[in-house]
């Protein structure tokens, strides 16, 4: 079947559903500039995201190697400033518009897909530009440039990165205690979870994009939405764990297909 074909196919699989369900991964924003995890050539290529994935492998890293986590986090604010929403995440804002999608579960922490209008986002691994409580749990959001700016500034500022320097600048909830980033790093608690399955389970058809599925528990939501007898639709060019379950697979860029898709059901 050529590529062709199997966007054909999935704009029938899309028309004749109620409204789909997405799930998305780092792959999603990969044409947005930010690097997934496991492909090559990115950031990950530098940093270790096991050794800076987890709070003791922050803290280990800070204390040893504070020049590492200074360049990391001179290099992530880059990147995000300057990640916008690329066609792929515009595609699926568009379609929400049309009344085709309910809802997107995504593993990722950007915000790309509000920005590109997407109203209802489970953001299962959080939101790095909310902040959370240290002591009562309270979340705040903050605005992304100036959020990343005001960190770009306080770097410049701290001559040396230690734990006590950045416990000093780390904002500070109404509570007086301080708020750290409301990701979800590894061996932490999921966002969201029970709300996501509970989209997964009531789904027609889901949307898995660019997503290599070895991230758990959030990985399961495919298989949990064909198991309730939803059709999956799958759109990543690499490999993949759900090559079994995927009724369809387009082995393309969600930023080329997706567009693609939304152009012919415009035009359908
Ligand atoms: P991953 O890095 O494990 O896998 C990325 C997947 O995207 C791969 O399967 C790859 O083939 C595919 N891919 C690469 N380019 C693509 C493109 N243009 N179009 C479609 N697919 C493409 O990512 P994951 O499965 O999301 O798991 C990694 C974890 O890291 C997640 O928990 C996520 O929260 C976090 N993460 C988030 C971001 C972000 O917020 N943008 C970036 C990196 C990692
Ligand atoms: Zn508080």
């Amino acid at each position: 079947m050529t590529l062709s074909d199997k966007i054909d196919q999935a704009v029938e699989i899309l028309q004749g559903a109620a409204e789909a369900v997405v799930f998305s991964g780092a792959g999603m924003s990969a044409e947005s500039g930010i690097p997934t995890f496991r492909d090559p050539g990115g950031i990950w290529d530098q940093f270790d995201p096991e050794e800076l994935g987890t709070g003791s492998g922050l803290l280990h890293t800070l204390a040893r190697h504070p020049d590492r986590i200074r360049s990391f986090l001179e290099n992530t604010i880059e990147i995000f400033l300057a990640a916008k929403p690329n066609p792929g995440h515009l595609a699926l804002g568009a379609m929400e518009q049309m009344g085709l999608i309910r809802a997107v579960i995504t593993q990722n922490v950007d915000n790309l897909h509000q920005e590109g209008g997407n109203s209802r986002v489970l953001e299962v691994h959080g939101n790095l530009f909310r902040q959370r409580c240290l002591a009562c749990g309270q979340k705040q959001a903050s605005e992304k440039v100036s959020y990343l700016m005001h960190i770009r500034r306080t770097l410049h500022k701290l001559a040396s990165l230690d734990l006590a320097a950045i416990l000093r600048e780390l904002p500070r909830c109404r509570c007086g205690s301080p708020m750290r980033p409301d990701v979800v790093m590894f061996g932490e608690a999921v966002q969201d979870m029970h709300e996501s399955f509970v989209e997964a389970d009531g789904c027609s058809v889901m949307l898995v994009l660019g997503t290599s599925g070895v991230v758990y528990p959030a990985a399961a939501l495919p298989q949990r939405a064909k198991q309730a007898g939803a059709k999956v639709i799958e759109i990543n060019p690499g490999d993949s764990v759900y090559a079994g379950i995927a009724d369809l697979r387009i082995t393309e860029k969600t930023g080329r297909v997706l567009p693609e898709i939304l152009q012919r059901l415009q035009h359908a």
